[in-house]
């Protein structure tokens, strides 16, 4: 190749490379709005005679669970992982017809016991955040038994270190929390987490700040709603299910809304 040869080569790969880097611009300012209502499931189980308000408003039996799942099932919902919700929002990778993600939070032992055979009867994938340091307490499940939902194509996630309000926090506190649940999930399974769930559903900007840093691709609130926006990953609605919530309820809750 001659100076000119190699100039012109120089220039078109320079070009080349410029086209690349607009063409990546033009995709970040794709702007993707997505329904898809994400359920948030706590106790799967008859709350004890002795529950207190919140744990008896926490509880869903696990007949009614049941009854949830032959619901979306039979009215043509697809469940989906918070993986697929990420690659539609951020690749707009298509998704099925009607598609709902189950999610349960604080790693109980009942979700394993009870809530896990059923999505399995019902062919349905969930999405469980646990909080690293009550792993193989008594009332959660162990790590053997989260690494058999993985292995069942369930997705287990970071809820924290040990599930503390994480807004108005120093960053030494958010790393020990966010950070070290994710290192202890990655030293367990091998991976590392991807969706975060805010304890409590408490945050502000330096938690979501944390969250992203530590490399994890998506969080999950408590707010009410069920739009999902490419530009806001990290404010995920969910619809909060009741141990008072049954089909009407759950059917009403997933009904499109106007105030959204
Ligand atoms: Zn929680």
């Amino acid at each position: 190749m001659n100076r000119r040869q190699f100039l012109t080569f120089a220039v078109s790969l320079a070009s080349g490379m410029l086209t690349g880097s607009h063409l990546a611009s033009a995709q970040t300012l794709v702007r993707r709005r997505i329904e898809c209502p994400i359920l948030m499931y706590h106790y799967i189980s008859t709350p004890p005679e002795t529950a207190d308000r919140y744990r008896l408003d926490l509880s869903l039996p696990p007949d009614r669970f049941e009854e949830h799942c032959a619901f979306l099932v039979d009215n043509g919902y697809t469940g989906i992982s918070l993986w697929q919700l990420h690659q539609a929002l951020t690749e707009g990778t298509p998704l099925p017809d009607k598609p709902v993600i189950l999610t349960f939070d604080d790693g109980y032992i009942d979700a394993f016991e009870n809530a896990f055979p059923i999505l399995q009867a019902h062919d349905l994938v969930a999405t469980f955040f646990i909080v690293t340091q009550f792993m193989d307490n008594p009332g959660y499940m162990t790590w053997g038994q989260a690494s058999r939902l993985i292995e069942a194509g369930m997705e287990v996630e970071n809820h924290s270190r040990s599930h503390p309000n994480l807004a108005e926090r120093e960053r030494d506190f958010l790393m020990r929390e966010i950070d070290g649940a994710a290192n202890a999930i990655e030293a367990t399974f091998g991976y590392r987490p991807r969706f975060f769930c805010y304890p409590a559903g408490r945050f502000d900007e330096n938690t979501i700040e944390i969250v992203r840093e530590t490399g994890h691709l998506m969080a999950t609130t408590t707010w009410d709603g069920m739009l999902h926006y490419s530009s806001d990953l990290f404010r995920l609605r969910r619809l909060r299910i009741r141990n008072s919530t049954g089909i009407n309820g759950l059917q009403w809750l997933m009904s499109p809304r106007a105030s959204e």
